[in-house]
């Protein structure tokens, strides 16, 4: 079976601190080290791999983030970088130089609107974005948008995409809040029934600019039918800042106790075929358990976001 991508979360380290966010733990600065990147890509070639997806915390704050990308490009793999930008304008040489490599420049944007964005992110965040998008263009570089959809942002979606078209993004991405004692706290989080209402109309606004850009609904959005499989385990590995295979990179160093479960082991000491046959074994006991609540109607409607039930999975 083809694992096509690899996330790796470069660091635990960010220099914002955003409302939403849904990592914790970053008391302690942890780095990837591009020695053990390399001994994992290694271990993962037979596997197929062709994408790798660079995240954090912030990527660009670890201390080897030019070796980084320099190695991985020159090795041949699609680098797409998720990032807040707030740094390109330190690296996007280093990272021009790859450009044939570069699939995507992922920019977090919260807002169409520079309050609503920085409510969140921090003062002058959304100036370091539009200064991130004027690099990329000068560069040539390929970008695109990835908008956690929250309480604050819910009525700017429309000029988000807008906006997004007039800046020539390759693609949106829209994505549901994690709902971390963070987001639950500084009031972000939608009900059910608004939530339902945000994808309806991200649909729409992808029906509107089909052709001009790529608007995603990431997974995490509410599906009616709860025997919803997400496969994104299967197609990806997601190695943590300390190098541990995890589940699904987004319950990596989250902000809510999991049971340990979610980690596979450590790709420097495990064997990567054993790791995944034990992922996918996870799998099937995850999605055995999720049918079997189905069964008995212990399903809640909180349920009909795979991610939710994700996260419910491990804090059990
Ligand atoms: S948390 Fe679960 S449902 Fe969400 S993307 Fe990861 S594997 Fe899929």
């Amino acid at each position: 079976m083809e694992v096509s991508t690899i996330r790796l979360e470069l660091t635990n380290q960010c220099n914002l601190f955003c409302k939403h966010c849904f990592k914790h733990n970053r008391a302690t600065p942890e780095y990837l080290p591009l020695k053990t990147i390399l001994e994992i890509l290694k271990k993962a070639k037979p596997y197929g791999v062709r994408e790798i997806g660079l995240t954090g915390g912030e990527p660009t704050l670890h201390p080897q983030f030019e070796d980084i990308i320099s190695a991985l490009s020159r090795i041949g793999y699609s680098l797409h970088l998720f990032t807040n930008g707030s740094n390109l304008h330190i690296f996007h040489k280093s990272i021009a130089r790859f450009k044939n490599s570069i699939g995507d420049i992922r920019l977090s944007l919260d807002g169409a609107e520079e309050t609503t964005h920085d409510n969140n992110r921090g003062r002058y965040s959304y100036r370091s974005v539009r200064e991130a998008i004027k690099i990329c263009r000068v560069e040539g570089l390929p970008f695109s948008f990835n908008t956690v959809v929250t309480q604050a942002n819910k009525h700017e979606l429309g000029k988000i995409a807008e906006f997004a078209v007039k800046v020539n993004c390759k693609s949106i991405f829209f994505s549901h809040l994690q709902l971390t004692k963070r987001a639950k706290r500084n009031k972000l989080e939608l009900s059910i029934r608004e939530c339902i209402s945000a994808d309806r109309k991200i649909l729409e606004l992808k029906e509107k600019y089909a052709g001009k850009i790529n608007i995603y609904l990431c997974v995490g959005y509410y599906v009616k039918s709860p025997f919803y499989v997400c496969r994104i385990p299967l197609n990806s590995f997601s190695i943590d800042c300390r190098g541990n295979i995890n589940y699904c990179i987004l319950l990596a160093n989250l902000d809510r106790r999991l049971n340990g479960q979610e980690i596979i082991g450590n790709a420097q000491k495990v064997d990567l075929t054993y790791a995944r046959k034990k992922l996918i074994n996870r799998f099937l006991t995850l999605n055995r358990r999720k049918f079997e609540e189905i069964i008995g109607k212990k399903i809640s409607p909180s349920d009909h976001f795979p991610c939710r039930y994700c996260i419910r999975y491990f804090e059990n």
